[in-house]
């Protein structure tokens, strides 16, 4: 039995962060879509990209095949849409466990 080393493993522990990664592939394609000011793909009508990122007209990244339907998470599965119609779009969506995330108060 050989305890000596025990403690110089830990160091090593921590894990990488995979996360952090996607979130910057999100933001590179969010600006990418911007930068070319398409038309809301759901409903094809103007988007004013100037509108504050809550109001329900704004530009916001849609999955043209949801995520929970097993799309991916790429350029070319994204197109522009309106916050509202976004928000439309993915409450007709029949899914059993569909990802709703109610955000009904905020304390911040
Ligand atoms: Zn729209």
């Amino acid at each position: 039995m050989q305890h000596a080393l025990g403690c110089v493993g830990s160091a090593l522990g921590g894990g990488g962060r995979v996360s952090q990664r996607n979130t910057a592939a999100r933001d590179r394609d969010r600006a990418a879509i911007r930068r070319t000011k398409p038309p809301c793909g759901i409903c094809e009508g103007e988007i004013d990209y100037s509108l504050p990122y809550l109001d329900p007209m704004s530009f916001v990244v849609d999955h043209v095949i949801p995520l929970a339907k097993g799309g991916v998470d790429e350029l070319a599965n994204k197109q522009a849409a309106h916050r509202s119609c976004n928000q439309t779009k993915a409450a007709k969506l029949p899914e059993d466990f569909a990802p709703r995330v109610f955000v009904t108060s905020r304390s911040w």
